[in-house]
């Protein structure tokens, strides 16, 4: 629909056109779970997905319809599926790529949460996740075997702000045959198009920079609609008939669209991680101002580390827009807008001076989240990255003498000042 929009005017206009019915200009909240068929004929063409419709708002709803498009849009996937969360829109992806027995390959560098998702809770549907540092690109080919589905990683990661080179991520994926799943959360699409270079699907949590203030919780996974799930038999949910659908096939009906159609049609049928069309609502609202808040929270992110790292109350900042980062090259290159606003820093003292600090912000708030429009402040090791054993919070950047900072869009001088007072109560 917008062929030559900017990110910006897309961010505003996409998926929303004025309400057929009453003109509203803004996406109305249809507070509605169900749809009045045509007629019996109607009703048994949707049913059999011979045509595309509203059912029941478990599958499909228009606000939560406009925001698909929307997401779908600025991230330039085919297509796109909403749901309740970030962590369903993980499973949601997934779902269709895994059976019993299979695997999928992960980044050692990745949220908590997604650690905890990977390494035990998905061993129940008898799935299995290989970590591998993805900045190693022999081990990540060394770890592909018959049984993978996936690679999966964070564009920029929690919680240390390390970032991934996707373009050669993609390309090991491609040779293998495999999907490349992105979590897109923390660069959003205003830093990083992962589908531009290289990956096959992207997923989000859209309760961080998306809907950017905080309010609700929701997930989406956009789809390239590029990968052929036909060459090989490895994907049979996409490839092969569908009992539940009269032995129709996905890929073969619906094309570039596939993935989309089976997440709604099976995914959100069975699973049933829905979006409700009030977060969507939030959710778009957010979204019109991504660009304007992304560029101020990269200003701001990159301001802070270097004051940071330039403080002999600290002993180091991991943030990749930095020029003594390690990642700083790749940043540059992969990630030219900026490093995103969530690093950590760690803090002369260990432990209690990282906790000390943690409880001496004042403008900062203690809380387990991020991608607020306030700035936002949590001690991975004792909260999100409790789970964990010592060894992966290491790995995952999250250690003792750790405080993640996630850098609001608040006056860069009030942040500072807040963070100074609260170093000097933290090393007295
Ligand atoms: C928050 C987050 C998730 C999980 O999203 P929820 O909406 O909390 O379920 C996944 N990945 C990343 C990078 C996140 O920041």
């Amino acid at each position: 629909m917008s062929e030559n929009w900017g990110f910006d005017t897309t961010a505003i206009h996409a998926g929303s056109a004025p309400d057929p019915a009453t003109g509203a200009r803004q996406v109305p909240i249809y507070q509605t779970t169900a749809y009045v068929f045509q007629d019996a004929a109607h009703a048994a063409r949707l049913f059999g997905l011979q045509e595309v419709g509203y059912i029941y708002s478990r599958l499909t709803n228009p606000t939560v319809a406009a925001l698909q498009a929307r997401v779908a849009e600025l991230e330039g996937g085919a297509g796109a599926v909403c749901c309740s969360s970030g962590h369903a829109a993980q499973i949601m992806a997934l779902f269709p790529l895994m059976g019993p027995g299979r695997n999928l390959i992960a980044s050692t560098r990745l949220y908590g949460g997604t650690i905890t998702q990977f390494s035990q809770t998905i061993k129940r549907f008898g799935w299995s996740c290989k970590f591998v540092d993805l900045d190693d690109l022999d081990a990540l080919r060394a770890a592909i075997d018959d049984d993978t589905r996936a690679i999966f990683c964070e564009s920029i990661s929690n919680p240390g702000g390390y970032v991934t080179d996707i373009p050669a991520v993609a390309e090991v994926a491609e040779q293998a045959g495999l999907p490349l799943i992105v979590d897109n959360t923390l660069a959003t699409p205003w830093l990083c198009k992962p589908i531009e270079l290289g990956a096959t699907l992207v997923v989000h949590s859209l309760t961080k920079y998306m809907t950017g203030n905080g309010t609700v919780t929701g997930g989406a996974i956009v789809d390239s609609g590029r990968f052929d799930w036909s060459a090989s038999d490895k994907f049979p949910s996409l490839s092969q008939p569908e009992p539940a659908y009269h032995g129709l096939k996905f890929h073969e009906t619906f094309g570039a669209l596939a993935y989309t159609f089976h997440g709604i049609a099976i995914g959100l049928r069975d699973l049933g991680m829905t979006m409700n069309p009030q977060a969507a609502h939030y959710t778009l609202m957010g979204i019109e101002t991504l660009g304007l808040r992304m560029a101020r929270h990269v200003e701001n992110a990159l301001e802070v580390a270097e004051w940071l790292e330039n403080d002999p109350r600290v002993t180091s900042v991991t943030y990749a827009g930095l020029a003594s980062s390690p990642w700083n090259e790749t940043a540059r290159r992969v990630y030219p807008k900026g490093a995103g606003a969530l690093f950590t820093f760690a803090i002369k003292g260990g432990y209690d001076a990282a906790v000390k600090l943690v409880d001496n912000l004042k403008l900062f708030s203690h809380v387990a989240n991020l991608g607020d429009a306030r700035s936002l402040v949590i001690h991975s090791a004792s909260t999100t990255h409790s789970q964990l054993t010592d060894e992966q919070k290491i790995a995952a950047g999250a250690g003792p003498d750790v405080v993640r900072l996630s850098i609001g869009i608040e006056d860069a001088a009030d942040i500072i000042a807040d963070l100074d007072q609260a170093l000097a109560a933290a090393t007295a």
